[in-house]
């Protein structure tokens, strides 16, 4: 019997683009854009940030120190906000199965600054019955804590579990802890697979819902 829902939230309910946030920070720093892109996406600085290994200021102060960026924590803030666009469909899916009385839970690896915008901004925020941020726990998914501590809040475990997330690795594990899990590839297999678990009614479809 399914007792919860699980959502990632990047390429499930938010799309989001660095390359955007790249594009505004290049001019006012000291390096060019594939230095800043390789530097925001494949050094351990973010993962350091996402894991809450280093806090905002921290992580602000090194990508400061190191690009010569020229403003204010605020203004990078702002900066590093702009990335995210809705995905509609996932949205008003989720909302109807809270509407249907299922507790929903987010489950993602982002970082405070992301976590505090998406909660300021979006109003499938406040609706989730809780919220499992990397950063907070101090795991990043596919290690084994935070999904423990999904278990931990929602009281639930194994197959009473349902997860979406668009990363293979991340639903493996999830699999592998006997999660019901949809490797998000878009809106209607995501939907299609909610309905045969019968978490979502057969009779709405997603976008239908205001
Ligand atoms: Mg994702």
């Amino acid at each position: 019997m399914i007792k919860a829902v699980a959502f990632d939230i990047g390429k499930v309910l938010l799309d989001f683009d660095y390359s955007i946030l790249v594009r505004k920070l290049t001019p006012q720093t000291r390096w060019n854009e594939s230095e800043l892109n390789i530097y925001l996406n494949q050094s351990p600085l973010l993962a350091r940030y996402e894991s809450g290994e280093l806090g905002s200021s921290k992580f602000f102060r090194q990508i400061k120190e190191e690009t010569g960026f020229r403003g204010s924590e605020t203004d990078f803030a702002a900066l590093f906000e702009d990335i995210f666009t809705p995905i509609s469909g996932m949205i008003d899916m989720h909302r109807q199965i809270v509407r249907a009385g299922m507790p929903t839970f987010t489950f993602s690896n982002t970082n405070e600054m992301a976590a505090r915008y998406i909660a300021r901004t979006y109003d499938f925020w406040p609706i989730f019955t809780g919220h499992i941020l990397s950063y907070e726990v101090g795991a990043l998914k596919p290690e084994a804590k935070i999904y423990e501590a999904l278990e931990e809040c929602s009281g639930f475990t194994g197959g009473e579990i349902v997860y979406l997330d668009d990363l293979p690795e991340n639903c493996a594990a999830g699999r592998e802890r006997g999660w019901q899990v949809c490797c998000h590839k878009d809106v209607s297999c995501s939907c299609e697979f909610l309905r045969e678990l019968g978490v979502l009614n057969p009779s709405l479809n997603p976008g239908s819902a205001s």
